[in-house]
């Protein structure tokens, strides 16, 4: 799925098992960070659009280097060093990173049908186990369009109670001015529409 679907998935299983921003912020980072190994597709598209032989990151890496068990001990481990709860965070930064996978290999493939997003549980090292599944969606579906928007509007309104969105795992003061414009707009819709006794 889209990197920004997996931001409010993780963001929202992240902000409703954690009691503080740092752990939450932890354990979205482990569900968006996977997608790191696609960061390829700038230089592929770089060089194809200066002229040069085009490189080709993007197919080698994404998927592959870091959509596998060890990338995701690797990064669950490292995020749970700078954790308030390092075990609880641990634990979830694993949970969500396979949830990460999971989605992948529901509703990653391309427009062809046949353009499936296979999983190499253990790679980068191992190339032999692959997980793939046929009835997989399209990226760009309905259904992951919807399900974008859902945990997005989700995501808000857990952000106005919280006090803290997932615009805190990139910056914590553009956080603070974020959720105070969203507080502000719950207060003046709520104003305007509760009627008065
Ligand atoms: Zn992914």
């Amino acid at each position: 799925m889209s990197p920004a679907t997996h931001l409010f998935m993780s963001w929202v299983i992240a902000a409703k098992t954690t009691d503080n921003p740092r752990d939450c912020r932890l354990v979205t980072l482990a569900g968006v960070l996977p997608d790191v190994d696609g960061l390829g597709l700038i230089p592929d598209v770089v060089t194809r659009a200066l002229g040069y032989r085009g490189t080709l990151y993007y197919e080698h890496y994404h998927h592959f280097l870091l959509h596998g068990i060890y990338g995701g001990v690797a990064i669950a481990v490292l995020l749970a060093c700078f954790a308030r709860h390092r075990w609880r965070v641990l634990l979830l930064a694993l949970l969500v990173f396979h949830l990460h996978l999971l989605c992948d290999i529901a509703g990653s493939r391309g427009p062809d049908p046949d353009d499936l997003w296979p999983i190499y549980y253990f790679g980068p090292f191992n190339k032999n186990v692959m997980w793939i599944w046929k009835g997989q969606w399209r990226l760009d579906s309905w259904f992951n369009e919807i399900l974008s928007v859902v945990l997005f509007v989700w995501s808000l309104r857990i952000a106005v109670q919280q006090g803290y969105s997932f615009v805190g795992v990139f910056n914590r003061r553009l956080d603070e001015k974020f959720v105070g414009v969203l507080r502000q707009w719950t207060a003046a819709w709520k104003a305007r529409h509760t009627v008065p006794k």
